[in-house]
C-alpha cells in the first residue's frame, strides 16, 4: 500500500513529501491511520545524523495516534476504529529476559525501533510516524482511552510521556520525595506533570526564564533558573531524584551537587557531543548516583497511558502541518515550543 509521508534522503536535505510503502498486514499486524504525530528531538537528531547511523531515507515519528483501519486474521485485542497509539518501538524478540519481564526496550537480541531499525519491509528499515498509514503487530500497539477531541495532544505521551513515566516509578518518587526536572521542552513539562501527579515536591529547572510561569501552571511547586548560582545554591543536598532531559552538553555538577545523600540524577537527554565529566568528589562524597533511562516496555507504556487518562494528563501541544516541520526543528532547537510539537498527519496528502 502505498502512503504518504514526510522525511529526508539525506542529512542536509530538508524534509519533504515521499510515497512510502507499508506492508499488507500480517496475521498478528494492526493496520493504523494515522491522525497525529509528536516531534520528538530524537527525530531531529536521527534526521540530521547527530547520532550514527541514520539510514536514508529517513521517515521519523514515534509519537503515533490514530485509528485501526484493518486488522489480521489472528488479531484477538483491536477491532477496526478503535483508537490507539504506537510509541517508539515496533518489535522485540520477545523470548529474552528483558522481554520476558515487558522490558522491550532493552531486548537482548535488539528491540526494532519504531524508525531507522533493520527491516523486512521496503526499504530495508522501519519508517516512523510522519505518515499517513503504519503496520504494526498487535503486540506494540496501545490503547488510548483519553476523550477522543485529546487525540492530538495524546500523542506525546506515547514517547515524552513514558520516557519520564518510567524513571519517576523506577526510583520511586512520590509523596515525601523532593524531585528536579531539568529542561521544560517535551519530555521536560512532561516530567513536571507526572512528577506532580505521583505527588513528589516537583522542581522544575529551567534556562528559559519566559518559561517560570508556565513551570507552576505545570504543576511544578517551584521553580529555578538553572544558570542563577545563587537560586541553585538554596537548593544544595536536598533533592531525592532528578531527571535531566536536556538535549545538549553541559555541566552535570551543577545538578549532583543539588542531590541529597544516595540521591540519582538520572539522564535522558542524549547529546551530540559528551558532557564535560563529572566531578567524582561529588559523587563519593554523598554516595550520589548519576543513572540513565531509556523509554519504557509496552506494560509500562500502557499503564503511563492509563494513569494519564484517569488523571486528566495530556500534553501540551502547538499543532502543525506537515510542511511546517523543518521551522518546528529551528524552534525546537532555541527552545522555543510549548511545549511539543505535534503533526496534522491530514496535511500530509495536501
Ligand atoms: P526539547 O523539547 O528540545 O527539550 C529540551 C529542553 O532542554 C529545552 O526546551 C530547554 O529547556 C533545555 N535546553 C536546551 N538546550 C539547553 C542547553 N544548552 N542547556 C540547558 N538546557 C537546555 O527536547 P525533547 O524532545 O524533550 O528531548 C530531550 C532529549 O531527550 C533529546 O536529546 C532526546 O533525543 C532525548 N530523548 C531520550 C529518550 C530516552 O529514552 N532516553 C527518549 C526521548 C527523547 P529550558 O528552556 O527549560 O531550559
Ligand atoms: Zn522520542
Amino acid at each position: 500500500m502505498s502512503t504518504h509521508a514526510y522525511g529526508a534522503h539525506a542529512a542536509d536535505k530538508p524534509i519533504e513529501a515521499i510515497a512510502i510503502e507499508r506492508r499488507a498486514p500480517g496475521p498478528q499486524d494492526v493496520q493504523i491511520d494515522i491522525a497525529y504525530c509528536g516531534i520528538c528531538h530524537s527525530d531531529l537528531h536521527t534526521v540530521r545524523a547527530e547520532w550514527q547511523g541514520t539510514r536514508y531515507p529517513c521517515v521519523p515519528g514515534h509519537e503515533i495516534v490514530g485509528h485501526v483501519s484493518a486488522i489480521g486474521s489472528d488479531v484477538g485485542t483491536f477491532k477496526v476504529g478503535d483508537t490507539v497509539g504506537v510509541g517508539c518501538l515496533v518489535g522485540s524478540c520477545q523470548h529474552c529476559a528483558a522481554c520476558d519481564e515487558g522490558l522491550e526496550q532493552f531486548c537482548a537480541n535488539g528491540f526494532v525501533g519504531t524508525y531507522n531499525s533493520p527491516s523486512a519491509d521496503a526499504p530495508g528499515h522501519t519508517l516512523g510516524g510522519y505518515s499517513q498509514q503504519i503496520v504494526v503487530d498487535e503486540k506494540f500497539v496501545l490503547k488510548i482511552t483519553h476523550p477522543e477531541d485529546q487525540l492530538a495532544a495524546v500523542a506525546p505521551l506515547l514517547c515524552a510521556g513514558i520516557t519520564t513515566y518510567s524513571p519517576l516509578r523506577h526510583w520511586k518518587t512520590g509523596p515525601g520525595k523532593k524531585v528536579g526536572v531539568v529542561g521544560i521542552g517535551g519530555l521536560g513539562h512532561m516530567g513536571i506533570k507526572l512528577a506532580h501527579a505521583m505527588g513528589a515536591h516537583t522542581v522544575a529547572f529551567t534556562t528559559s526564564e519566559s518559561k517560570r510561569q508556565a513551570a507552576h501552571s505545570l504543576g511544578a511547586d517551584e521553580v529555578v533558573i538553572s544558570t542563577d548560582a545563587a537560586q541553585m545554591k538554596q537548593h544544595a543536598g536536598t533533592f531525592d531524584f532528578i531527571l535531566n532531559t536536556v538535549a545538549a552538553s553541559h555541566n552535570l555538577d551543577v545538578f549532583t551537587t543539588l542531590l541529597k545523600r544516595d540521591g540519582t540524577l538520572c539522564l535522558v537527554g542524549v547529546p551530540a557531543s559528551p558532557h564535560p565529566s563529572p566531578s567524582i568528589y561529588q559523587l563519593i562524597f554523598g554516595r550520589k548516583a548519576i543513572a540513565g533511562s531509556f523509554i519504557g516496555g509496552i506494560a509500562e507504556t500502557q499503564e503511563m497511558l492509563d494513569f494519564c487518562a484517569e488523571h486528566g494528563i495530556v500534553s501540551d501541544i502547538e499543532m502543525v502541518s506537515a510542511q511546517q516541520i523543518d521551522e518546528a526543528y529551528e524552534r525546537m532547537l532555541k527552545s522555543d515550543v510549548k511545549y511539543r510539537f505535534v503533526i496534522d498527519n491530514a496535511t500530509m496528502s495536501a
